[in-house]
């Protein structure tokens, strides 16, 4: 069903969470129909995105009509109403929408949505709480977790690695990480390779399971 071009998201909710999503896929060039159940921020948003509507998620019928059941990828982003919000992600799933997106405001939340047929639960606040955790408890200037056990961190180059090449810098085995580009101060990011020279003050992103990126980021 999935067609290749098809470059529509639908999004129920426009609070916070779903009209920075929405905003931001306008951005990239994709169609987004943004729907809502309050008129002044369907209005406030009727500029900026490709379609808004005032409607009810949760009816079955407002849903139909506005073809939600051709779009497919749905994101619903109502997080603190629970029952709207497992409403709206069982009629989609329910009408078939091949890809969906739900946002939950607490782990039960984001079960049910998952168990009720959701494809992609997010948890915005504890994510974005345990990634700050990272950069309140160290040196790290960002910090992304790619899976369990896997993280880019970004910081800045260690004394011990200014002045000297990369790759005779070992730090992929003294450290276990691996230096994947290089920004020097008021330019672009670059690739990092084994001749690549840090010099003080250069900020580096580097990549290796989640305990040797905190580690590194200590000596930094
Ligand atoms: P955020 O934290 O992202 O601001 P909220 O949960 O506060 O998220 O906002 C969710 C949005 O979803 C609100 O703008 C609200 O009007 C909208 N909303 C809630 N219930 C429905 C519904 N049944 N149909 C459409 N929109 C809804």
């Amino acid at each position: 069903r999935s067609r290749p071009h098809d470059k529509r998201v639908l999004v129920i909710g426009l609070g916070r969470f779903g009209s920075s999503l929405a905003l931001e896929l306008v951005a990239h060039g994709w169609e987004v129909l943004g729907m809502d159940s309050n008129p002044r921020l369907v209005q406030a948003f009727s500029e900026s995105l490709t379609h808004t509507v005032v409607a009810d998620g949760t009816d079955d019928e407002a849903l139909r009509q506005i073809g939600a059941h051709e779009f497919t990828r749905a994101v619903v982003a109502i997080g603190t109403h629970l029952e709207e919000s497992i409403l709206a992600a069982s009629l989609l799933v329910d009408m078939g929408v091949p890809h969906i997106w739900a946002k939950a405001t607490s782990r039960r939340h984001g079960r049910i949505l998952q168990q009720i047929g959701a494809h992609h639960v997010v948890l915005p606040e504890h994510d974005m709480g345990e990634r700050v955790a990272h950069l309140v408890s160290g040196r790290m200037l960002d910090y992304v977790e790619i899976e369990e056990d896997f993280a880019l961190g970004k910081t800045r180059a260690p004394r011990e690695m200014i002045g000297r090449k990369l790759g005779e810098t070992k730090v992929r085995t003294k450290h276990g990480i691996t230096v994947v580009c290089i920004k020097r101060h008021g330019e672009q990011f670059t690739y990092a390779t084994a001749e690549t020279i840090p010099q003080k003050g250069d900020v580096i992103v580097v990549a290796g399971k989640t305990d040797d990126v905190e580690k590194f980021a200590e000596i930094a």
